[in-house]
C-alpha cells in the first residue's frame, strides 16, 4: 500500500501528477481544494465556511481541514492507498495529520515536494482553466484541450477559470503558501520521508521521477 502526501505550491503541478500516478498505482486521490469547491458548489455547512477564505486567497482554518480529511480518510474506498494533494498546508495541519493517520492505521510511505520558483507559478496559474462539467484542468501555454473547445476527460464544452486564478487573489495565494511551505517540507524531512522533485521539467519527467521513487519502495 502507498501512502503518499503531495506538497508544492499552488501552480507546482500536483493535480497534473496525481491523475498519472492514480492511473498506475490505483490509489484514491484526496485533494482538500477539490473537496472544498465541491462542498461550496453543494452549498454544504463546510463550503459556506470555508467559502469567505478560499475567495480570497487565504487558508482554511486548520481544525475544519484537518475534519474534513479525518472523513474522507475513513471512507472504505481508500484500499490500496492514498494520494493526499493539498494537505497538510500548515504545520499545524501535519500534526493533526500523524494523529488522524495513527487513527486511521495508515502510515505515511513518502511525501515528495514538487519544487518550482514564484515566477512559473504566477505564469502557470493566470493561464490555468478548467472545465465546468468535470474538473478537469488545463493551461493556455502547455496544455490545450486536444479538440477545441471540448474537454478531454468528459466532452463538455463549458470552461472557466478558477476564481482564486485571477491575478487578484494569486499573489496573496502564493505568499500565504509560501510561508508556510518551508517548515511543512522541514517537519517530514526530518522524519526522513522527503524527497524534492524538480517541478520546472516537462510533466513527463516528473512523472517518471516521482514513479521512480514509488517503485523503489
Ligand atoms: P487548491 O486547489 O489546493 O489550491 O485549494 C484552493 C483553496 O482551498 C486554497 O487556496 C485554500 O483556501 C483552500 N485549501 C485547500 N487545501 C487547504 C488546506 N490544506 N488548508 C487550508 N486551506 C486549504
Amino acid at each position: 500500500m502507498i501512502n503518499l502526501i503531495l506538497l508544492g505550491l499552488p501552480g507546482a503541478g500536483k493535480g497534473t501528477v496525481s491523475e498519472r500516478i492514480v492511473d498506475k498505482y490505483h490509489l484514491t486521490h484526496i485533494s482538500t481544494g477539490d473537496m472544498f469547491r465541491e462542498a461550496m458548489a453543494n452549498k454544504t455547512k463546510v463550503g459556506l465556511e470555508a467559502k469567505s477564505y478560499i475567495d480570497k486567497g487565504n487558508l482554511v482554518p486548520d481544525e475544519v481541514t484537518a475534519k474534513l480529511v479525518e472523513e474522507r480518510l475513513n471512507q472504505p474506498d481508500i484500499k490500496e492507498g492514498f494520494i493526499l494533494d493539498g494537505f497538510p498546508r500548515t504545520t499545524k495541519q501535519a500534526e493533526l495529520l500523524d494523529g488522524i493517520l495513527e487513527r486511521v492505521n495508515k502510515p505515511l510511505s513518502n511525501v515528495i515536494s514538487l519544487d518550482v520558483n514564484e515566477q512559473t507559478l504566477i505564469e502557470r496559474l493566470s493561464a490555468r482553466f478548467m472545465c465546468k462539467n468535470c474538473g478537469a484542468t488545463y493551461n493556455k501555454l502547455t496544455k490545450m484541450p486536444k479538440v477545441e473547445g471540448t474537454c478531454d476527460r468528459c466532452g463538455g464544452h463549458e470552461f472557466y477559470q478558477r476564481e482564486d486564478d485571477k491575478p487578484e487573489v494569486v499573489k496573496n495565494r502564493l505568499e500565504v503558501n509560501e510561508k508556510m511551505n518551508a517548515p511543512l517540507k522541514d517537519f517530514y524531512e526530518k522524519k526522513g520521508l522527503l524527497t524534492v522533485i524538480d517541478g520546472e521539467q516537462t510533466p513527463e519527467k516528473v512523472f517518471k521521477d516521482l514513479d521512480a521513487v514509488l517503485s523503489r519502495d
